[in-house]
């Protein structure tokens, strides 16, 4: 028998999304009008538009953009460059969006923007015009007051950078407040670029001490060494925790006494990747999830916490960096064998929450020290996990459960005090 027939395919983005939303309305018994208003995306764009490539030749793209609910505010966003986008990827990210933005109380609603390409396969000028033409193409629903976009998979501040540039140009002046994730020089905020792995060590801060587990000596195992997952090893062990494994698209490296951040991190730099580090074995992505550690942190894929493996998971938290890396039956193993779960929601809320911070930068033109920033995001990621801890603890349901019955309920009162148009 062939083995990739032992390997589900993995479930529609979007219904998984709706799956997790249903389990909240139910609990929150949301009327039959609410659950139709909030299980739907409340616009969708899809372009398609043609690019001038290097060769002189023309080739056409295929993107989108998806607001899921603009009731607590304009929606909220990043844009990703990759060939396997869909526009029910598009859906669940959008969604995932407005509760992530609600859990943390900011006030927006979600969004999610993507175009079919892989980048790796065009040049710089042409990753340019693509930008350009898709920012147009969008530029009907963007708008510092409506809705702003910010880096996904495959973009980054130079991008942010040509679709501020490219609405600018249109409005005749600068709007900085256009998109989150810019470079320092031209509007972004101090502190931004670590964001995510910073949210995520302020949030394992807090659940460790929920849990009595010292920080300062747990055992940490991170899947993914990108923005997030490189900064959070260094962060950690900057904590004093002791990373015991890290690893990229090709592979992990693992040493129960520690691996040095640092080091590994040159190393990475050197040769591309984290395999053939010296001061460490070589494991595969799939051993990194089932290692003897304290915290286990996805910070790479969706889906790698599975019903397949999760009962073979041992650490004692899992703090989502990643989006969606659990699968809603995994979920409930974790839950049942008593692994603490920071869902994604919450966990990963620290980029959103300093993206908040660059438009409020940006719209008044008064900008913060990093100092500043951080002690701000703390605050919200704080008071985020003890929202989130209270109504797991009142209603003895899990962690991501509570972070949605929270989301969804601050989304389900805006709407309804906002009433139906018209
Ligand atoms: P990144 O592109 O900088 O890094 C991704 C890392 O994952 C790389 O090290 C890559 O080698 C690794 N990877 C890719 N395929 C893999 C595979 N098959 N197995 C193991 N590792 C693999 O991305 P990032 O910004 O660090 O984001 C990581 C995750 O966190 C993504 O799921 C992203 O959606 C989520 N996230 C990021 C942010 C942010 O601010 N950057 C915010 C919220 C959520």
């Amino acid at each position: 028998m062939a083995t990739d027939t032992l390997v589900p395919a993995p479930e529609n983005p979007f219904a998984i999304a709706r799956r997790q939303f249903d389990i909240a309305a139910d609990l929150l018994d949301l009327s039959p009008n609410l659950r139709c208003i909030l299980r739907s995306p409340q616009r969708e764009l899809t372009v398609n538009f043609p690019v001038k490539l290097d060769d002189g030749n023309t080739r056409m793209f295929t993107g989108y953009r998806v607001q899921h609910n603009l009731s607590r505010g304009p929606v909220k966003g990043g844009i990703r460059y990759h060939p396997s986008v869909t526009l029910d990827e598009i859906r669940a990210l959008a969604m995932l969006m407005t509760w992530k933005c609600a859990v943390t109380n900011l006030p927006y609603g979600g969004a999610k923007g993507g175009v079919i390409v892989d980048p790796r396969q065009l040049s710089a000028e042409e990753i340019e015009r693509l930008t350009r033409r898709y920012a147009t193409e969008i530029s009907i629903l963007i708008g510092p007051e409506k809705d702003i976009p910010a880096p996904d998979v495959n973009t980054n501040p130079q991008i942010m950078a040509w679709i501020m540039d490219t609405i600018s140009m249109h409005q005749g002046y600068t709007v900085p407040a256009i998109v989150t994730g810019k470079p320092l020089n031209i509007g972004g905020s101090e502190g931004r670029n670590e964001a995510t792995a910073r949210g995520i060590v302020y949030v394992l801060g807090e659940a460790t001490r929920h849990l009595g587990i010292d920080l300062s000596r747990a055992r940490v195992a991170i899947q993914g060494c990108g923005n997030v997952g490189a900064n959070t090893a260094r962060m950690l062990h900057d904590l004093g925790a002791t990373v015991v494994a890290i690893s990229d698209s090709q592979g992990g490296v693992y040493n129960p006494r520690g691996l040095r951040p640092i080091d590994l991190l040159q190393h990475k730099r050197h040769t591309g990747t984290v395999r053939g580090y010296p001061r460490g074995e070589s494991i595969t992505n799939e051993e990194l999830i089932e290692l003897d550690c304290d915290i286990l942190v996805p910070a790479a894929l969706s889906q790698v916490i599975t019903a397949a493996n999760a009962t073979r998971v041992r650490a004692r938290i899992v703090a989502e960096a990643a989006n969606g890396p659990t699968t809603p039956e995994a979920d409930e193993i974790l839950y049942d064998q008593g692994t603490f779960v920071l869902p994604d929601i919450l966990a990963n809320a620290g980029g959103v929450t300093v993206s908040y911070f660059e438009w409020v930068q940006g719209l008044q033109e008064f900008f913060w020290t990093e100092r500043e920033v951080n002690a701000q995001l703390e605050r919200v990621i704080s008071h985020a996990f003890q929202s989130v801890l209270r109504v797991a603890q009142e209603r003895e349901v899990p962690m991501r459960t509570a972070a949605y019955v929270l989301a969804v309920k601050r989304v389900a009162d805006a709407v309804t005090t906002r009433g139906i148009y018209p």
